[in-house]
């Protein structure tokens, strides 16, 4: 079972590690090496527990502790190769990392899990999103966009816990007097950074039944609070039929506790009268791996537990057309003139 934690996330600091029985990987390294190791220490890891670093991008708040952890601990970094260009310029000195180098689109096997980098827009050399999943669950990672492309809400599509991006709020960026004009702009440009409403409107194109966790990052101290962005996003879940999703912020100087990607299973067995012949329209695109499972009986038989225990539930098949008409009625808020 693939799990995650958030060790630290805002402009100051992005950070989260992964999980499995078998594979620990950090997800950007953007806190100090000190910070890292604490913070690893109180989730109930060590630095040599780690079996690599995937980086989204160069920028220090991704970055800053890299060098230092590479001088503790021989962890290969797992980077694209403009990525890994514009780091050898300027992050390490004194530390000859070991470079795991990842192509965009083209998903590779670590361990037990597949991970897939896919570019987003914002000024970076090569700035990436990742899905990573495992034989059971999908993870979608999403931080430091500009706007949301077709690509992006294509392959975070299915996922069933996203950890996303939610910078700023529209009002509260353009109140703020502490930013001149041109760094507003920069924030909330093609290249910047997601609003709460921009996240909010792939949260809404995002929703299924079996979304457990929305974890919101690098929220702006000056320009964002975690209740409007998580009754925000928790309003458009719920609207989209995400009914039992569970949204956190993560915080800027403690970590998360441990969340599962995937609910678990619900193992019961069903009479065979009840038992789902047809296939499931909004089953999540979850890619089997390593071998086939019938991920559609699996959620039609989760949903089934979750909606006998809860009062009131829609049925599967009601639920399953709630979500495909909102689907239709959902208007294309995403440009993609950049990258797509
Ligand atoms: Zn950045
Ligand atoms: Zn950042």
């Amino acid at each position: 079972m693939l799990s995650l934690t958030v060790l630290g996330s805002g402009s100051s600091g992005n950070c989260a590690v992964i999980r499995t029985d078998r594979t620990r990987l950090l997800i950007d390294a953007g806190l100090s090496g000190r910070q890292i190791m604490l913070r690893l220490e109180a989730v109930g890891m060590k630095l040599e527990d780690l079996d690599g670093v995937l980086l989204t991008h160069e920028h220090c708040d991704h970055t800053a502790g890299l060098e230092i952890l590479c001088r503790k601990h021989q962890v290969p970094l797992f980077a694209t190769p403009l990525t890994q260009e514009a780091l050898q310029q300027g992050t390490f000195r004194k530390a000859s990392p070991r470079w795991k180098l990842m192509q965009t689109g083209a998903p590779f096997d670590f361990q037990d899990l597949r991970i897939e980098c896919f570019p987003v827009p914002h000024d970076a050399a090569d700035p990436v999103g990742f899905v990573i999943t495992d034989e059971e669950s999908r993870l979608g990672v999403l931080s430091d966009v500009g706007f949301v492309t077709n690509l992006i809400r294509d392959r975070l599509r299915g996922a069933h816990t996203l950890f996303v991006e939610a910078n700023y709020d529209g009002p509260l960026l353009e109140a703020d007097t502490k930013r001149p004009w041109a760094t507003k702009q920069r924030i909330s440009g093609r290249h910047g950074h997601l609003s709460n409403e921009q996240t909010a409107e792939l949260l809404q194109a995002l929703a299924h039944e079996d979304l457990h966790h929305v974890v919101l990052g690098h929220l702006s101290d000056d320009c964002n609070c975690p209740d409007i962005a998580l009754k925000k996003m928790t309003a458009v879940l719920r609207s989209a039929g995400a009914m039992d999703t569970n949204v956190v912020c993560a915080k800027r100087s403690v970590p998360l506790p441990w969340m599962e990607v995937a609910r678990r299973r619900v193992m019961h067995s069903l009479p065979a009268a009840v038992a789902p012949t047809a296939p499931v329209s909004a089953t999540p695109e979850v890619e089997p791996f390593p071998s086939e499972v019938n991920v559609v009986a699996e959620v039609e038989d989760t949903y089934r537990a979750f909606s006998t225990s809860v009062p009131n539930a829609p049925t599967a098949p009601q639920r399953r057309k709630q979500l495909s008409h909102r689907r239709e009625e959902q208007p294309d808020f995403w440009l993609d003139t950049g990258v797509a």
